[in-house]
């Protein structure tokens, strides 16, 4: 019939591996693209059940639904499930998408599947989270020394004020009021040597993104504490200039501080040659007019050539001897996900600025995980 034909065609035509199923749940017509999704030569799926394909999807009385995996029959049919295994020719599996959609065809019930493949994007964005995740332990491991320095000083005070303490316990009377002092210098120091290994793990976390309001003053004072000690082993100064009042920006805080300490250590290796008294980093928060929150990096280093101004965020793009090069292009990646702008100028005295500009205020999650 013409009305078939014509039907088939348009299904041919869709990007999506479609099935058409019949009232008893087989299929009547398979596009292309789903032959070539699971493996099957043209016409080999026709008439066979869909549950050869997708076996949560059950047929066993007239109406399509999703079987639990403790048997029972959901009571939402045809709802369209996002993490759906699937089975190819061959045996293998694979992770999709599937929406469905019934209506009457000619004087039958059917539905038509639509099957959305999401191992690629899976493994895609899994391999990029991961690319990510090792940039930040490669980073933290430049940091290492000067950290492991910092937690040290919080660890010796505690155990010279505990031995100071065992010398007053032995005294008779006890100073308690001594004692009570040097018990809450130890509650003190612990809570700096917390403090560090907490921004630490708050860097190296690995993690799913996670899209929530922040208040981007404190990841921003969070990160300049973490690389507080390295600047002093470098002789940098580094000033902070954060408007009184921030809006809120919507963002993933592990990555936005990725890209915050990339721009900070990029800051300081490109003042290694400068003489100690111009080795300033001068960072900026601002709300801009345009309804953005801006973030400037502001170094007095050797500035970017014409040429490198662009080719900087290009991934393998280094100019260091132990650089990985990856830095920049992973940055520029986390803040185009967050819907923003990040981009370097060289300063009129000497120097570079990297700027980061984000949307303010709350965009709703869709927009951004786009
Ligand atoms: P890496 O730090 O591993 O080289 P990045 O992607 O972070 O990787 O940086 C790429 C290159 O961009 C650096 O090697 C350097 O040449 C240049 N660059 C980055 N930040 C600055 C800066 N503040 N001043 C001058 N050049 C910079």
């Amino acid at each position: 019939m013409s009305g078939e034909r014509y039907f088939r065609e348009a299904l041919a035509l869709l990007p999506v591996a479609t099935l058409m199923l019949d009232a008893r749940g087989l299929m009547a017509m398979v596009n292309p693209q789903a032959d070539r999704l699971f493996g099957y030569e043209c016409g080999e799926l026709v008439g066979r059940p869909v549950e050869l394909l997708v076996h949560a999807l059950r047929f066993d009385s007239d109406a399509p639904h999703w079987a639990d995996p403790s048997g029972i029959r959901r009571s939402h049919g045809l709802l369209p499930l996002d993490d759906v295994c699937a089975r190819r020719k061959d045996g293998t599996e694979l992770s999709v998408e599937i929406d469905l959609s019934a209506f009457r065809f000619g004087d039958e019930n059917v539905t038509l599947v639509f099957v959305i493949d999401k191992s690629d994007r899976y493994e895609l964005r899994r391999q990029r989270q991961d690319l990510a995740h090792l940039t930040r332990v490669s980073t933290m491991g430049q940091l290492a020394s000067s950290l492991a320095h910092e937690l040290n000083q919080p660890l010796t005070a505690i155990l010279s004020n505990v031995q100071a303490a065992q010398r007053f316990m032995t005294a008779d009377p006890i100073d308690l009021a001594e004692l009570r002092e040097i018990l809450n210098d130890i509650v003190q120091d612990d809570y700096r040597a917390s403090e560090v290994i907490r921004r630490i793990r708050a860097v190296v976390k690995k993690g799913d993104l996670e899209v929530i309001p922040l208040d981007l003053t404190g990841v921003m004072r969070d990160v300049v504490s973490l690389v507080h000690s390295d600047a002093i082993v470098r002789g940098i100064r580094v000033t902070l200039d954060i408007d009184a009042t921030m809006p809120l920006v919507r963002g993933d805080r592990v990555q936005l501080q990725q890209v915050m300490l990339n721009l900070l250590l990029n800051a300081f290796d490109a003042m290694n040659e400068v003489p100690p008294v111009d080795r300033v980093v001068c960072v900026t928060l601002k709300s801009a007019d345009n309804g953005m929150v801006l973030i400037a990096v502001r170094d007095r280093g050797h500035g970017l050539t014409a040429d490198k101004l662009d080719k900087i965020f290009k991934p393998f793009f280094t100019s260091k001897p132990q650089g990985l090069g990856l830095g920049l292009s992973i940055s520029r990646s986390i803040i185009d996900m967050h819907r923003g702008r990040l981009w370097a100028e060289n300063n009129n005295d000497r120097g570079a600025t990297f700027y980061v500009a984000l949307p303010a205020g709350d965009a709703t999650e869709e927009d951004k995980s786009r």
